[in-house]
């Protein structure tokens, strides 16, 4: 199928000569040979001759109900006819008023105050924000430093990139520091030989209240961190680490930032992974991607009762949370999560996550019997295949190719990875059957062994 009718080649030269992508690599600007998605169903994407591939990462972590719903794009055209837009500023409307009580609901304890946002970067930018208001509302105008952590992403305005951990992110851009403070990686593989989980754990909880205590707990206003490193690599953090922080994070009155921006939304089998996997209930969260599936674009950032009571009331008067996007709320994509959600409940999405999961995790870690496979690691419906790190010369190289090389091997038998140095990651949309998780190992396998057999020094 030809998307919207133009040939390919034309598709890809307005691509090459106008569209500047994110992430964009400056080295084939203007000349890449990127695949063309023509449409769309279920778990599966047609390129632009027709070929079927199975979606493996979920568009980018976030097609959790699938593609090409029909009852989602009635929705969505019934709102456009009702009403396409109206000012957040000065007026209400049904889709954002009903969607907010509905995510309140959703969400742990006394996280009840919802604002809508663009996407995930700009709900990162919101809480961070609010943790700035807040303080200046209570007199402590210092307390601002954000504590965030290696490997971390959070997204790809100033002040995201700013909090964000991952090498590749900061390498060409500026990115202000100053009231930014990273702790080390928490993944358990780097632990020192012979450190039980337990001691890791501790250590790494440590760390974040020795940074506090080095920084002043009088200038560290938040600490965030993603539930598990989604983009840095699917690092699950040891058990207990996320309730270790949020005590150390009471005891100096430091506001805890959940960003569920993958994690949210059944990826992990429950609307949000802070209360029901880790067991914690933060001062924020920040949501996007999944709660729409990726239909429309749209952001929250959640914040608890707790820090909204003291800073409003009546006693507050001309005082206001300067923040806010011309597209907060925005009706129709509102409307998008409200269907989402009514899915995801009808379909019982979150039940299946739980249900399948053993499976795909199964099927992922089997991988280890391969030679190249140096770890795999995952949870929910999300899994990483990590290359072996072979260590000298020219393997070394290949290992930071082994995502790319992988990717490419699977495209052409029918699956999308996402390729990420020696990585590849997968979250597959959450309708995924047990018989197309193993289509998609199976392909994934015969990849490993393509590569592993065109490169035998690196095995
Ligand atoms: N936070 C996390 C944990 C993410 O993974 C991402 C994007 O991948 C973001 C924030 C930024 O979201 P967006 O790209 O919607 O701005």
């Amino acid at each position: 199928m030809k998307a919207h009718n133009r040939s390919s080649q034309t598709i890809r030269d307005y691509d090459n000569k106008y569209y500047m992508h994110p992430w964009e690599g400056m080295d084939s600007f203007g000349q890449a040979d990127r695949t063309i998605s023509a449409s769309a169903e279920g778990i599966y994407v047609y390129d632009e001759h027709g070929n079927r591939l199975i979606d493996g990462p979920g568009g980018m972590w976030c097609t959790q109900i699938g593609y090409g719903r029909r009852d989602m794009a009635d929705a969505i055209a019934d709102q456009v006819m009702r009403l396409s837009y109206h000012s957040p500023w000065n007026t209400a409307s049904e889709p954002p008023a009903v969607l907010a009580k509905k995510l309140a609901d959703l969400a742990p304890g006394g996280l009840n105050n919802v604002f809508f946002t663009t996407g995930g970067s700009t709900a990162v930018d919101t809480a961070i924000r609010y943790m700035h208001f807040y303080n200046n509302r209570l007199g402590r105008p210092n307390k601002k430093t954000v504590i965030s952590r290696d490997k971390a992403y959070h997204g790809s305005t100033f002040l995201s990139a700013s909090v964000t951990g991952r090498d590749r992110g900061k390498n060409f851009l500026d990115v202000d520091r100053e009231r930014v403070h990273l702790l080390p990686d928490v993944n358990p593989l780097i632990r020192p030989e012979g450190m039980s989980l337990d001691d890791w754990c501790a250590a790494k909880v440590k760390d974040l209240e020795d940074a506090i205590v080095a920084l002043g707990p009088d200038s560290v206003g938040a600490f965030i961190a993603e539930p598990i490193l989604a983009s840095g690599g699917v690092i699950i953090p040891p058990n207990g680490y996320h309730k270790g922080c949020m005590e150390v994070c009471r005891k100096y009155d430091v506001l805890y930032i959940s960003d569920e921006v993958v994690t949210g939304f059944g990826r992990l089998g429950h609307w949000f992974a802070s209360k029901d996997v880790f067991d914690i209930e933060p001062d924020m969260i920040t949501c996007a991607k999944g709660l729409t599936s990726g239909y429309l674009p749209l952001g929250a950032c959640l914040i608890n009762d707790r820090i909204v009571d003291p800073i409003s009331g009546p006693d507050q008067e001309g005082v206001m949370f300067n923040n806010g996007y011309t597209y907060s709320g925005h009706p129709v994509a509102c409307a998008a999560a409200l269907k989402n959600i009514e899915i995801m409940e009808t379909e019982k999405i979150l039940e299946h996550v739980r249900e399948i999961s053993p499976y795909f995790l199964e099927r992922l870690h089997s991988l280890r019997d391969e030679p190249m496979v140096g770890d795999t690691r995952g949870i929910g419906l999300v899994g990483c295949v990590q290359g072996k790190v072979t260590g000298d010369g020219d393997s070394y190289a290949l290992d930071q190719q082994f995502g790319a090389k992988v990717d490419e091997k699977c495209e052409e038998m029918g699956l999308i990875v996402r390729p990420m140095a020696n990585m590849c990651v997968f979250s597959p949309p959450l309708i995924i059957t047990k018989t197309q998780i193993d289509d998609m190992f199976d392909i994934l396998r015969e990849a490993i062994r393509q590569v592993a057999r065109e490169f035998p020094q690196a095995a």
